[in-house]
């Protein structure tokens, strides 16, 4: 029960409503309680009037005790029902029998009534209780999401997508089942059986012990079997999700599967997986099919017992026959609430091992906190001071001891082969990481110092990895800066040379992306990228390899374009082509996360190093193309 104590601060939020739907579950319960004690009121004035009838002389007024409903109804309310006024009622051999009907009905009346008003009750119950827990469900997905949000990369590393999805609602939909039926039912449950023990143990406690005793035996029946039938319930879980992992991977997957035609090969994998679903199924319905026998033998049982019991109380006179009959419906009444502790049991576990799962998350630490430091304008110089990087996740030492610096208005330019640490340099300057050693300074300031929030909106960052969202082209490009003016989104547009293409749709801006992009080519949505950095007007500007995918010509189109945005900025250029690159101001030359050259692109043609090396090898190689 310790994980679900995180929850007793919602519990707490929504006290009024809680306290609420404990009243309208005593009240319904006071019902509850109330429709046995009619019945037994009718079958005993049935009785005592067959009685009385049968030994009284021809035309002989015998009087027989009024049912208590009626004494009440008659006190608090005047209503006699043309019987008189007095505790009892007369009558004769002669017109028994229409009294007695008369009377039996008025209870039964009575009886409708109270169930009538139990129901209203019953509903408030869920009405309040039952919202209750969806409110909270509300406000843990809300605390679970702003969780997310706040945590850094490497979490992201550390914890797969289909996890962190999983934990926010199916765990979430577990956790409610605890606040909202499983908090109903054991208050339903408590309240229920204090007031039928209180009544039964009232009209004869020895009856009550016989007639309670097969119940226990009952929960714990009960437990045993939900226990098995949760465990395989979770097995079917577990195969079903692996199915819709085959499905899912399947679809998005398909044109490596039919290039490759393992279509065939994917139907063995599934139908072997769907047979196993197919018999984990059936194991679980053999379970499931022993459930309502026990309740019904148990219950059965209990019946037996009461009756007899009951039986020789009534022939000894120590009890009405009426009160055998109010007992019957009490142990009816009782086998629900029984059977439900062995669900609501299973209900809390599931949720206790949810909400272990989800107070992990909530319990993660950002390692790159944004809670503090100063928020000023940023100017934009940059310096790297002996930093070296090594990734958690997978002990790669990306960077090593790199120096450098880049003031407000240049642009520096990273070169290298891929893995030799250019995009880890943008990761740092974003503090998506913080570097193990050394420091990065912006305007002079450690970038640790600086307000995280402020820092990163001041920095356009076009990541090598595109990521549009399932939105419109529009959106996709404003998505940095709120209420954003049409013209400021064309004329990103246009520095980031994608307008023209956009255009060329049929819904133009609002075209609608499929999923991360998936209807644009690669070089667009480059562009719809650079597009989106650009529009934040920010002081720091990192492109990752964001030209890969355009065509020279395009490439320097762009460049040309984007210079005059350049101009007072600070520019980062990471690529692998020299042709992106030969304009900057200093130009790095990255080799396993080392700084091997550096200078301008004369200045490293000059000095004939692995920079020479590599433009003369694209120069060949354009020219072959
Ligand atoms: P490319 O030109 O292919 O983009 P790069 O120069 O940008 O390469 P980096 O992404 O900086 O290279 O990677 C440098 C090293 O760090 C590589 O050896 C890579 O394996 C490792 N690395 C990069 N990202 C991660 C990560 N998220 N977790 C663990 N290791 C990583
Ligand atoms: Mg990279």
């Amino acid at each position: 029960m310790k994980s679900l104590k995180h929850l007793n601060k919602y519990f707490w939020k929504y006290r009024w409503r809680l306290g609420l739907g404990f009243l309208f579950i005593i009240l319904t319960n006071i019902f509850t309680v109330y429709g046995p004690q009619l019945i037994n009121e009718a079958v005993n004035f049935l009785q005592q009037s067959v009685d009385s009838a049968q030994n009284a002389a021809e035309g002989e007024v015998v009087s027989i005790a009024k049912p208590e409903s009626f004494l009440w109804l008659q006190q608090w309310f005047g209503l006699t029902f043309n019987l008189g006024d007095g505790d009892s009622v007369e009558l004769s051999n002669l017109n028994w029998g229409s009294i007695a009907t008369i009377v039996a009905l008025l209870l039964g009346l009575i009886y409708i009534a109270s169930y009538i008003i139990k129901g209203v009750f019953s509903f408030m119950t869920r009405q309040t209780i039952i919202i209750m827990s969806r409110l909270v469900e509300y406000d843990l997905k809300n605390e679970i999401f702003d969780h997310y949000q706040e945590l850094d990369i490497a979490f992201y590393k550390r914890n797969n997508t289909g996890d962190l999805m999983n934990r926010i609602s199916e765990d979430v939909s577990k956790v409610r089942m605890y606040i909202g039926p499983a908090v109903m039912y054991t208050l339903n449950l408590l309240v229920l059986i204090v007031m039928v023990v209180f009544v039964m143990a009232w009209i004869n406690w020895e009856l009550t012990l016989w007639a309670l005793a097969p119940l226990p035996f009952m929960s714990i029946a009960i437990y045993k079997v939900s226990t098995i039938m949760n465990k395989r319930s979770e097995n079917v879980q577990r195969q079903q999700s692996k199915l819709s992992t085959i499905v899912q991977e399947t679809i998005s997957g398909i044109r490596v599967l039919k290039a490759y035609t393992r279509e065939d090969f994917r139907k063995e994998t599934f139908a072997h997986e769907c047979d196993d679903y197919k018999m984990k199924v059936l194991k679980q319905v053999k379970v499931d099919a022993l459930f309502m026998p026990i309740i019904v033998l148990l219950v059965g049982l209990s019946t037996i017992l009461t009756i007899y019991m009951g039986g020789l109380k009534v022939i000894d006179g120590s009890m009405q026959i009426g009160q055998v009959f109010q007992f019957v419906f009490y142990v009816n009444l009782l086998t629900w609430p029984f059977a439900s502790v062995g669900w609501v049991t299973s209900l809390v576990q599931k949720a206790e091992a949810s909400q272990t799962r989800i107070n992990e998350f909530l319990s993660a630490v950002p390692d790159v906190k944004s809670d503090h430091g100063v928020s000023t304008e940023i100017k934009g110089d940059i310096a790297f001071k002996n930093v070296s990087f090594t990734y958690p996740e997978s002990g790669i030492q990306a960077l090593k001891n790199v120096s450098f610096k880049v003031v407000q208005g240049q642009t520096l330019a990273i070169i290298g082969r891929t893995g030799s640490g250019k995009s880890t340099i943008a990761n740092l300057l974003c503090r998506l990481y913080d570097p193990i050693s050394g420091e990065i300074q912006v305007d002079e300031r450690d970038l640790k110092e600086h307000h995280l929030g402020a820092l990163r909106t001041k920095i356009g960052y076009v990541p090598q990895d595109v990521f549009l969202f399932s939105d419109s082209i529009y959106n996709n490009i404003s998505f940095g800066v709120d209420g954003v003016e049409q013209s400021v989104v064309v004329q990103a547009a246009k520095d980031a040379d994608i307008h023209e293409n956009i255009l060329g749709f049929p819904q133009g801006y609002q075209t609608l992306l499929g999923e991360r992009g998936i209807n644009l080519s690669g070089g667009q949505k480059q562009r719809v990228s650079i597009a989106r950095a650009i529009i934040k007007n920010p002081q720091i500007l990192i492109f990752d390899d964001c030209l890969s995918a355009v065509d020279t010509e395009t490439e320097e189109k762009i460049l040309t374009s984007l210079k005059g945005i350049m101009s007072n900025k600070t520019t980062l250029i990471i690529s692998h082509r020299v042709s992106s690159i030969k304009h900057a101001d200093r130009i790095i030359v990255l080799d396993e996360g080392e700084i091997k050259e550096e200078g301008t692109h004369e200045a490293l043609l000059q000095s004939n190093g692995i920079y020479a090396d590599l433009y003369q090898k694209q120069l060949l190689e354009d020219r072959a193309a």
